[in-house]
């Protein structure tokens, strides 16, 4: 579904590739979801991500079955169709643009970014204007420590400051905040999944059972991808 019923009003936004999802993905949406008192955290696969051009990525309809079935594990955990429906890359200014204009006005929106992407914003589409849309989380990454998101702050938001009151970068007015946000780290990622099962290795507890299982069901990650 593109919007699900039921967000409530404190909505994370959790975008990225998910191919596939896993636990940190999961765990990490589950702590910003608990820190922020959000009501709901709705994830948005990027349909043709424009940062990564360089492999053949699962089909959408499979990243977002394994997504759905993922989220069904959590509770205020949804999917959002948004970017899947939309042709082109998918760029998270038209994603949240579309979002603002279809949900209450009272909604408030948090866009959740590990460090690690964060640090590649200057080279996203009218980046700057992101923050007339949602607040953003930063969630530090094993190899991102917080302190480098003060030196991105200062590159390339050079109009915010650190509000200790407020715990976040603020430029006050209007405009989004962008909260720091310190999370033990989580040792899995997509591509660790991809290698692992691909040398017909063990994923452990990276990914839940059933995404393991539509992964088997469906081939996924096979050779030649
Ligand atoms: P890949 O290995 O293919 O790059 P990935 O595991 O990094 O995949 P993405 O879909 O690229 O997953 O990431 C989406 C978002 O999830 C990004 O903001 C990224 O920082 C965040 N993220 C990915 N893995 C973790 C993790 N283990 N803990 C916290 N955040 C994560
Ligand atoms: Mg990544």
């Amino acid at each position: 579904m593109e919007i699900p019923n039921g967000l409530g009003k404190r909505i994370g936004i959790f975008g990225g590739t998910f191919d596939p999802v896993h636990n940190g993905h999961l765990g990490a949406a589950k702590a910003v979801k608990q820190a922020f008192g959000l009501d709901s955290i709705l994830f948005i696969p990027a349909s043709v991500p424009p940062h990564k051009k360089d492999r053949s990525i699962s089909p959408i309809q499979d990243r977002i079955a394994m997504l759905e079935c993922a989220v069904s594990l959590y509770p205020g955990f949804f999917v959002s169709s948004i970017e899947a429906r939309r042709p082109g890359p998918s760029y998270s200014i038209d994603t949240l643009k579309g979002l603002r204009k279809r949900l209450a006005a009272q909604c408030t929106i948090f866009f959740i970014i590990g460090l690690d992407a964060f640090v590649e914003i200057a080279s996203w589409k009218q980046y700057n204007l992101l923050l007339d849309e949602a607040h953003f989380v930063v969630i530090s990454r094993e190899e991102y420590g917080l302190e480098s998101l003060g030196d991105v702050m200062r590159q390339h938001f050079s109009c915010y400051a650190y509000s200790d009151d407020e715990r976040s970068w603020t430029m006050g007015g209007e405009r989004g905040m962008i909260y720091p946000f310190f999370l033990e780290p989580i040792h899995v990622s997509s591509t660790e999944v991809r290698r692992l099962l691909l040398a017909n290795a063990s994923i452990g507890e990276m990914v839940p059972s059933c995404v393991e299982e539509y992964i088997r069901d469906n081939r996924l990650f096979g050779d030649g991808h």
